[in-house]
């Protein structure tokens, strides 16, 4: 967008804004329903001025915030689908409020996604007050949440949720086999809080929902294996040798049931056509020392173009635990991987997105090429006045954390407020020895989940004097560092110590009779525990309070906001927050967040970094030159080299360790895409199935594509015989209509499997309406996650093995996502036969199983 349009729009808002201030608060009312009549009719675009400016007196009037003209303007880009650089503390929360209000007006759901929940929680409480008031509905899911609450958070307007909440209530939902257990509706449009530690930084790690672990099922491998040595070949079973496949025939298929005592071997309940099928291919297909070896009691899978001996490697579809049970050895744990996606793919599946962080610039590139997102600066309200020093480079790493000693004392001396950045849990914790030792007081963030309510406590107050806070590189984000500490957690805390841990302290007589009103007026309205509550949620519900309370608020909060504003000016004159790094990390990014905390809107700041040669990134990236120049350069071993050309030459090397993790990060990408598209079709088609009331036009449509796709391979004569694989139902019943396939009447197939079908339901409903629907769709929907884990497993496989086979000419996406696409079309293709084994000829399980059950 350009600037002047944006600046045009920004204008209008104010415009119209500065008519509503003086309107009351009916007449308010009055313009916010007017806008939303307008809404109904009109594009969000259309409206975006008038609610805009409604949203930011809603804003003042509710938490008193009205929004800055750079928080305007974050909000338009956000709407418009952007990323938005923002730095931190410049009020990235309050510039979102805009566009997630705006989109609520649509009614099919804004998520707004942070990185954790308690600052979902803190941002749901905060702005959910204007939502409020525009008559809107927010929410917000936790992870505890009943089934039933997660429904209700997701049907607002607004919703606040995790990200790892938000991806795997879908992953849940796309196996669910309840319509009622369904959380999620239809995606719409996601805000996405701290975008690049989710879309970067988590990028890779695909989140897996995984079944239980398979129960135990070696007595039914034992016994198929005894099964596959009885059974003949040509007589009982064909061998595909091209494809490395086996059927059985008609009467290895009887013989097979026979012998297990089974009516079927589809039966869902307990289905054995697997373990049969392995068990003959583990006879008769599997060769050892060729495709496999036996080594210490394990089987391993040889590499068949390179010879190699693929370590952890298993065969998927129980094919390897068919080859443990005839070789006898150790049969291998089976936990299968029920639904995957990753962050990546997760959220193309919105239509529309927008997000914002403090640091997004440096990975511009990445947003663009694999999010298609933009990325727009939007400058900072007040001048940044933070002094990012020079890095100061040591030899040693020794002689690096002496200096960092050294300086943690000095600040300690003169009070100035130090933050220190570590690359791992293991280095702050050294650290924190190290300060131990020499009796600096200090506090210690690691971004452990259990940790994030404390974090946060930390960080409020990890800008008053003298504090000294150790943190690893995440930790912490989300809240910023105040000068002076946080006023408002003073006052939380206070009221803390007044009421629930009741310090012994000399409290003032104002004071006493403050907590005696509040303490009666809990107890008269006999909610003693509310105000437990009331203390952990302030300042958001302060007017959900009671009034006692509310005063007792107000008038410790008026004091404590006296004596921070003293403290606020010291530390400004102590030079602010000084932000101290350890050690470059491999993106620039990371240390930009870092860096970040300090000159927080307009503060003063200052920001160093104190390398070592012997840190990875300088040895492992930074070449010999460094090294060679730096020890030319420094005679004195403990004292530091300062230099910006040094500074410059560290960041290339960063710049090269980002291009190569980018690179991994877009090859991840291009390999889930395909199988991405797949998914979404798949569980699109799973959904509505779950979702359809009358299943069966479904299944019908699922027989006639069988039909279709039979009578095409009878055609062009392709692979299939009628005579041999007789097993197949479908076949049978076209095999009953005529002896040459080519003259198929394709109607009268259609219509014998309707009448078929009709037949088999009126006469199930005779002993129950409904009863043969329901289980039906249960059965089915199995069956999709059955084959969808199996296509999981094979694609995976596929994909440790393509990069061996296509060494030389081939290439290797290529050829993975051709496969990716063959094995999707038989898979469905599969999907479809078993939907046809279950449902169309059988002497139907369900039906028996219902006999039986009705008869007992
Ligand atoms: P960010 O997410 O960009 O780091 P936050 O949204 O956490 O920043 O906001 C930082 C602080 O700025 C908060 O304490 C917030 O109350 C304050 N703030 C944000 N917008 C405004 C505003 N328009 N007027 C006054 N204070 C604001
Ligand atoms: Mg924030």
């Amino acid at each position: 967008m350009k600037t002047n349009i944006l600046n045009n729009i920004i204008s209008e808002i104010k415009n119209y804004s500065s008519g509503l201030i003086n309107l009351t608060e009916d007449e308010l009312s009055y313009k916010i329903e007017t806008i939303k009549k307008k809404a109904e009719k009109e594009s969000l675009e259309n409206i975006l001025i008038e609610w805009f400016a409604l949203t930011q007196e809603a804003s003042y009037r509710t938490i008193g915030l009205r929004h800055f003209d750079t928080q305007l303007k974050a909000g338009i880009l956000l709407h418009d689908g952007n990323i938005v650089e923002m730095k931190t503390g410049e009020g990235k929360t309050l510039a979102s409020s805009l566009p997630i209000a705006l989109n609520g007006l649509s009614k099919k759901g804004v998520h707004v996604v942070t990185v954790n929940e308690y600052l979902a929680e803190r941002d749901q409480k905060l702005m959910g007050k204007i939502y409020k008031r525009l008559g809107l509905t927010v929410d917000l899911v936790k992870s505890d949440s009943s089934l039933i609450q997660k429904r209700k958070s997701y049907a607002a307007d607004i919703t606040y949720v995790t990200n790892s909440e938000l991806v795997f209530d879908y992953l849940r939902d796309s196996s669910s086999y309840d319509i009622n257990e369904l959380v999620q509706r239809p995606f719409n449009f996601c805000i996405i809080d701290e975008i690049d530690s989710i879309l970067i930084d988590e990028a890779r790690t695909p989140l897996i929902l995984s079944d239980a672990e398979v129960t135990d099922n070696q007595n039914k491998l034992i016994i198929a294996r005894k099964l596959a040595r009885f059974l003949k070949k040509d007589l009982h079973f064909e061998i595909d040798e091209k494809r490395r496949d086996i059927n059985l025939t008609e009467s290895g298929y009887d013989i097979a049931c026979q012998k297990l005592g089974k009516v079927t071997l589809y039966d869902p309940q307990d289905p054995w056509i697997l373990e049969v099928l392995n068990a003959l291919k583990a006879e008769n297909v599997y060769k050892i020392n060729k495709d496999y070896v036996v080594l210490k009691n394990k089987v391993y899978i040889v590499d068949e173009f390179t010879g190699r001996i693929m370590e952890d490697r298993r065969w998927s579809l129980g094919i390897h635990e068919a080859i443990e049970t005839k070789e006898k050895v150790k049969i291998g744990d089976t936990t299968r991987t029920k639904s995957t996606i990753t962050y990546q793919n997760f959220f193309t599946l919105y239509p529309k997105m927008g997000g914002m962080t403090g640091t997004a610039k440096t990975t511009e590139k990445e947003f663009q090429d694999i999010y298609q997102l933009n990325t727009v600066v939007v400058p900072t309200a007040k001048p940044m006045v933070r002094n990012d020093m020079p890095d100061l480079v040591y030899q040693s790493e020794l002689a690096k954390w002496k200096a960092v000693l050294n300086k943690s004392k000095d600040c300690y001396i003169s009070g100035q407020p130090l933050l220190i950045g570590t690359s791992s849990v293991e280095k702050s914790e050294f650290l924190s020895d190290l300060f131990k030792l020499s009796n600096i007081p200090h506090q210690v963030l690691n971004a452990k989940p259990e940790n994030v309510k404390r974090e946060n406590e930390i960080v409020a107050l990890a800008g008053q004097k003298n504090a000294i806070t150790i943190a690893t590189n995440m930790a912490g984000r989300g809240t910023d560092i105040i000068l002076g500490g946080n006023p408002i957690y003073k006052v939380k805390e206070k009221l803390f110590e007044l009421f629930i841990e009741k310090k012994e302290k000399i409290i003032s007589a104002e004071l006493t009779s403050f907590i005696e009103r509040v303490e009666k007026e809990y107890k008269i309205k006999n909610s003693f525990s509310k105000l437990y509550d009331d203390i952990i949620n302030l300042p958001y519900t302060l007017d959900d309070c009671f009034l006692s309370f509310k005063e007792l608020y107000l008038s410790l909060y008026n004091q404590i906001y006296e004596e921070w504003k003293l403290e606020n000016e010291t530390v400004k004159n102590l030079g602010g927050l000084f932000v101290l790094g350890t050690e470059r990390h491999e993106t620039r990014r990371i240390d930009d967040q870092l860096r970040g905390r300090s000159g927080r809107q307009g503060d003063p700041g200052v920001s160093q970094f104190f390398v070592s040669l012997e840190d990875d990134l300088i040895k492992i990236f930074g070449g010999n030159n460094i090294q060679k120049w730096v020890e030319y350069l420094m005679d004195d071993k403990d004292s530091p080299l300062e230099s910006n050309l040094l500074t410059k030459s560290l960041e290339n090397a960063q710049e090269k360790v980002e291009l190569f993790n980018y690179d991994t990060r877009k090859n991840v990408f291009q390999y889930d895409d395909v199988l991405n598209r797949q998914r979404k079709a798949f569980f699109e088609v799973r959904r509505q199935l779950l979702v359809e009331k009358e299943p069966d036009d479904f299944f019908l449509r699922m027989f006639e594509f069988s039909i279709d796709d039979f009578l095409k391979k009878v055609k062009t004569k392709e692979n299939i015989s009628i005579t041999t694989s007789k097993t197949n139902s479908l076949e049978k019943l076209i095999e009953s209509y005529t002896e040459t396939p080519e003259n198929l009447n394709l109607m009268e197939i259609y219509q014998e499997s309707w009448i078929k079908n009709d037949l088999r339901l009126a006469r199930t409903n005779l002993y129950q309406l409904g009863l043969i629907k329901e289980s039906k769709v249960k059965n089915v929907l199995k069956l999709f996650d059955n084959y969808w884990t199996a296509h999981l497993e094979r694609m995976s496989f596929i994909r440790e093995t393509i990069n061996w086979r296509a060494y030389g000419q081939q290439n290797p996406l290529l050829e993975y996502n051709e496969r990716a696409y063959i094995s999707f079309k038989e898979m469905l293709e599969e999907l479809r036969n078993s939907m046809l084994y279950c449902y169309m000829d059988q002497k139907i399980f369900t039906y028996e199983k219902y006999k039986e059950k009705i008869n007992n």
